[in-house]
């Protein structure tokens, strides 16, 4: 047998270390492998996803999903269970439909971007203005799009790190109000997605006054061959929705207590609240499968000498649950030792960045020699996004982690219908709640900090 270098580098971590250093070392290499013998991660978001379903903020089912987050937290054993409220700003989407009425008249596939306006009763119909880049639109002077549908076909690369998103992601968010300022009465972009189907993927815009629509990407492509022929192409866009600026929203937190210093915390979850086409398995019904599952695995081993709280957080994709979070515990952001946030699907972990002061901590020593049968990089850059729900926190100088997951397959799904149960991989799942866990397990049962030192 062929011993491979780096397994040679991570037996030698294990063997320098102190005998306290080795008993949480060969602990966190207990709830690695525990963790992946184990199904509370599937049975968490199999239970979401068909129970609960699409969870829109505003929306019945959210005030389901709330109780079914307590339910399921109190079930699994945590303690002081409960929800934080607090209220948002909530799109609904309402019927919605497009078609091409000419030259070539046929069905478009649509669905609204969250924030849109609706369209006047019986719709909206005019000529598009198409442009391959978001760029070319901008360049468009001021009031040039006046009477016209904007439509911009731009692709979202695919890359296993999920950037592509960020990319082309200014189309969604801001390219409402830019085609509004043009003089369009409507706008309509290439879904954010990486895929090949019909789907269309919605997602947050900014508020314009103009309706706006994602088209699947087959339909943006159908548009580009029309617009090839040269001839002005017309069409039919019809949207209702409505808005309730003070919807109420929750998040659900539970907590397995420390032994030792129960008022020094650390901070995980991921997203209760989804769009409404698919079933939020990836987005974000996984993220609280994970972090909840990997929470209860690291509680098993003992009780922790420090507090893990897992929070639900209650209003991502339409905003407000970070801030909510941020505002309601900022006197205890100094004793919050590390927040970390779930919310790029259910693939493998690949890779993980730490922060910085901790790196040569005997916990993070052995949280690092667990990782080696998990095939995860430690990168020696430090986290750069942590998350939109921490984002809060970490505002407030609370260190974070970002685990980098596999997303390459994920902007196929992500937004759109096919967010569903079947698209998760059990064992690919069960591996990022083995990472999760030994990194809970490890800092929970140190002395590791993870805050600069102040200088001497
Ligand atoms: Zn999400
Ligand atoms: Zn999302």
């Amino acid at each position: 047998m062929r011993i491979l270098p780096s397994l040679i580098v991570v037996a030698g971590l294990v063997a320098a270390m102190p005998a306290a250093a080795q008993d949480l070392a060969k602990g966190a290499a207990a709830v690695r492998d525990k963790a992946l013998a184990d199904s509370t991660g599937w049975d968490v978001v199999e239970s979401l996803t068909t129970e609960i379903g699409p969870r829109p903020i505003g929306s019945p089912a959210m005030q389901r999903a709330r109780d079914w987050g307590v339910a399921t937290l109190k079930r699994l054993g945590f303690e002081n269970v409960h929800v934080e409220p607090f209220t948002t700003n909530a799109w609904s989407r309402g019927a919605e439909s497009a078609a091409v009425v000419g030259p070539w008249p046929q069905k478009l596939a649509i669905l609204g971007i969250g924030g849109s306006a609706p369209t006047p009763p019986g719709g909206i119909t005019a000529p598009i203005a198409l442009f391959t880049s978001y760029q070319a639109m901008i360049d468009q002077p001021v009031g040039s799009l006046a009477g016209k549908i904007a439509v911009v076909t731009q692709k979202m690369p695919r890359n296993q790190d999920g950037s592509g998103y960020g990319y082309v992601g200014v189309q969604r968010r801001a390219g409402p109000v830019e085609a509004a300022k043009r003089g369009a009465v409507g706008y309509m972009i290439r879904s954010l997605s990486t895929d090949d189907t019909r789907l269309p993927h919605t997602g947050a815009g900014a508020a314009a006054g103009i309706p706006a629509a994602a088209l699947s990407t087959v339909d943006a492509e159908l548009l580009e061959h029309m617009v090839a022929r040269g001839q002005p192409v017309t069409v039919h866009l019809e949207m209702a929705s409505s808005v309730n600026p003070k919807a109420d929203a929750w998040n659900v937190v539970g907590e397995i207590k420390g032994s030792e210093k129960p008022d020094e915390v650390i901070v995980v979850g991921g997203h209760l609240d989804s769009w409404d086409p698919g079933t939020g398995a990836i987005d974000d019904g996984a993220g609280v499968a994970i972090t909840t599952a990997a929470a209860k695995m690291a509680g098993s081993m003992g009780r922790p000498k420090r507090t893990i709280r897992v929070v639900m957080w209650g209003s991502e994709e339409q905003e407000g649950s970070g801030a909510a979070y941020a505002a309601a515990h900022k006197d205890e952001a100094a004793k919050i030792i590390v927040a970390g946030e779930s919310d790029l699907g259910a693939d493998r972990i690949y890779s993980l960045s730490l922060p910085p002061p901790a790196y040569a901590h005997d916990a993070m020593k052995a949280f690092r020699a667990s990782l080696a049968p998990l095939k995860v990089v430690v990168l020696p850059s430090p986290p750069r996004q942590g998350g939109s729900d921490i984002a809060g926190l970490i505002g407030l100088k609370v260190p974070f982690v970002d685990f980098n997951q596999d997303a390459s397959r994920y902007f196929d799904l992500h937004h759109s219908a096919d967010d569903t149960l079947d698209k998760i991989d059990p064992a690919s799942l069960a591996q990022t709640v083995a990472v999760w866990a030994s990194f809970l397990y490890t800092v929970a049962n140190s002395d590791v900090d993870f805050r600069p030192k102040p200088a001497p």
